[in-house]
This record gives structure tokens, sequence and C-alpha cells, in this order.
């Protein structure tokens, strides 16, 4: 059995084919987020609105699982929140599963602790902005230095990873974009996703998956994808 970790996870994915590259990976969401993306799809869990899940169900989850799935994926909210993250990498990696993180990036002493452990095989984390539009795109006031800390964390230690910006017209700009990927740079994947409508932010976007295709096409020298 699981020995208690006290981890919030609010739900869970059963199978996913298309979240962790190379693995078929459950997904686990955990509760809270220290951002507020307008864009949001997963406010129950920012806002702990959803039942903790109980260690027993997760355990008997991928027990059951374990021969169809190699890989787990811990998204939120805002994993790195949960200060028994590492515990819980550990017992998902002692059970025999690869394990992705997606982060907001806004913990980089986490993430650090997380790769010199190995606890975790791959890491998505996003750019939400350039550094000057953190604030409004994430509605909140937070020290921009411990995003560039993880990006360059991520970037120097050459740990297996994607950097993601989700896009809506709203709230970035082309120019923004291109901003973005100087941050990335040539040598790390960034992969721009069309900010979808959510019941409290409407606004129409203007970005779509065809746009955003022609404009990757101007930096053929970097590692880009539209999803
Ligand atoms: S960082 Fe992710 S989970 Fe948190 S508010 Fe933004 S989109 Fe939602």
């Amino acid at each position: 059995m699981m020995k208690e970790i006290n981890l919030n996870i609010g739900g869970l994915t059963p199978f996913s084919t298309i979240d962790f590259p190379n693995h078929l990976a459950t997904i686990v969401y955990t509760q809270g987020c220290n951002f507020r993306c307008p864009y949001c799809h997963n406010l129950p869990l920012v806002d702990c609105l959803e039942i903790p899940i109980s260690y027993e169900k997760i355990y008997e989850f991928l027990q059951a699982r374990k021969r169809i799935i190699d890989g787990v994926v811990i998204t939120g909210g805002e994993p790195t929140l949960q200060k028994e993250l590492p515990a819980f990498c550990a017992w998902l990696r002692n059970m025999g599963f690869a394990v992705k993180l997606d982060t907001n990036g806004t913990k980089p002493l986490m993430l650090k602790l997380l790769i010199e452990k190995h606890l975790v095989d791959y890491i998505a984390m996003d750019i939400k902005a350039p550094w000057d539009k953190y604030q409004i795109v994430t509605h909140t006031s937070f020290p921009i230095e411990l995003i560039q800390q993880s990006v360059s964390l991520l970037k120097e230690t050459g740990f297996p990873c994607e950097f993601r910006t989700t896009v809506h017209s709203g709230l970035l700009t082309f120019r923004d974009l291109e901003k973005i990927v100087h941050i990335v740079g040539q040598n790390h994947l960034l992969c721009l996703q069309v900010a979808r409508p959510t019941p409290f932010y409407k606004e129409k976007n203007e970005y779509t998956k065809e746009n955003l295709e022609g404009f990757i096409k101007k930096f053929p020298k970097y590692k880009l994808e539209v999803r």
C-alpha cells in the first residue's frame, strides 16, 4: 500500500497517448495554483474546489493499470506548490513509472531538487509571456526572477524538457511571441498552443493553428511546434 503522502490530488485522466512523449500515461491533477491565467481551464482545481482523491484510490488505480501505462504526468493547478511532490515522484518511480511534470516554473528550488534527485524524467514548463507582461497574463504580481531561474536551470542542465506558451490575442501579440522564442533559444523545444474559450474568458482569439504555423516558419533555426 502507498505510504501516506500529503498531496492534494483533485482529478485523474486514466489514459493519454499525447501528454508524455514516448509514453502511455495516466494524468494526475494537483489542486491549487499561484497564477490566475484568464484562459485557465482548470479553475476548480486552481481554487481547490474538487474533493481530493484518497491515496488508496490512487494506489489501486495505478496498480490496476501497471501493465497498460508506463508513465504518469503530474499537472495541475501547479504541482510544485505541493511540499510532498518529491515523495510522490519517488513513490511513482519505485512503482516503475516514468514521471513527467507540468509546471509554471515559479518554484526553481523544487525543480532543482527533482532534477538532482532523479525524481522526474521530463519537465514541461510554461512561459506565459515575455518578462514585461507576466503580471498582465497571470493576473498576479510574482518575482519574475524565479521564473527566469527555472528557465536557466532547464536550459543549463540539459534536462529533457519542453517550454510551452498558451496564446490568446487578447493577451499576447506576435511581437510578444517573438520575444518568447528568443527566451527559449534555438536548443530547446517551444510549443505554442491556441487558448480555447472558457466560460470566464470569452474574448475572441485571433490566433489559429494556421496563423501560428505561418509564424513559426519565420524561425527555421528554432525548435518550434504548434499544438
Ligand atoms: S498556471 Fe496553469 S493552472 Fe495555474 S492558473 Fe495558469 S493555466 Fe491555470
